[in-house]
């Protein structure tokens, strides 16, 4: 189900009101152009009606793709994290069939960027957790060979050719660098697919953060053992 609700807002440039649509949730299937609002960042975007002046406002919602079977959880506050997690023990039943009888995956991101690699991750039918650690193992290889690119943001994103690939950029330096994935990082992705599909645990019917973080963890406890 999608649903939103208006707010009005003041326009920070000329200081008139207007009315802005906040998705509480978007599904692919029923709302496309929110799904592709999503993509472009537009759903955050508020044009004011008097003058133009086009106005970013971020919010948390529900990402689900029913025909992809995930749901995302976009939340950029701490608030929208409890609302997230409550959210899903409410419904943990209902969730929990969800994953024996369509094998949904749950996911909880932070920021837009970790929302949009989701999508791309899950739209190119991989597993988020293998390409966090082909991410790892990229980032690691990076960090030997290139001396003056220090990495501050990886993401793999879809280019403007469809195809997939790793942004990794070094904010300091103002550079931005691309591996692609079909012809680069897939073979990676394979041999973490033959090593730790059995150690992969099963999903829940919680809002997993798959992250750095968990990357970390999980080679921790079965690489480095
Ligand atoms: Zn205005």
């Amino acid at each position: 189900m999608s649903m939103h609700h208006e707010i009005g807002l003041t326009c920070p440039q000329c200081g008139k009101a207007g009315i802005f649509t906040v998705w509480d949730s978007v599904n692919t299937k029923l709302d496309p152009d929110a799904a592709a609002a999503v993509k472009s960042q537009e759903l955050f975007r508020y044009h004011c009606p008097h003058c133009g002046t086009a106005v970013t406002v971020n919010y948390g919602f529900l990402y689900h793709d029913m025909g992809r079977h995930f749901m995302i959880y976009y939340a950029p506050g701490d608030d929208d994290v409890a609302n997230a997690n409550k959210d899903m023990k409410d419904n943990e039943g209902k969730f929990q069939s969800m994953i024996e009888s369509a094998a949904y995956v749950y996911r909880l991101v932070r920021t837009k960027e970790d929302l949009l690699e989701k999508i791309t991750i899950f739209e190119a039918g991989l597993d988020d957790r293998l390409m966090e650690l082909t991410k790892a193992a990229a980032l690691a290889q990076v960090g030997e060979k290139e001396k003056d690119f220090t990495v501050t943001e990886s993401h793999f994103v879809t280019a403007d050719d469809g195809s997939l690939r790793l942004s990794l950029v070094d904010e300091k330096r103002g550079q931005q660098a691309y591996v692609d994935f079909t012809n680069g990082l897939a073979q990676l992705y394979g041999q973490f697919q033959q090593h730790f599909a059995d150690d992969l645990p099963a999903e829940d019917a919680v809002l997993a953060r798959i992250d750095a973080d968990w990357t970390q963890r999980f080679l921790n406890k079965y690489l480095y053992n």
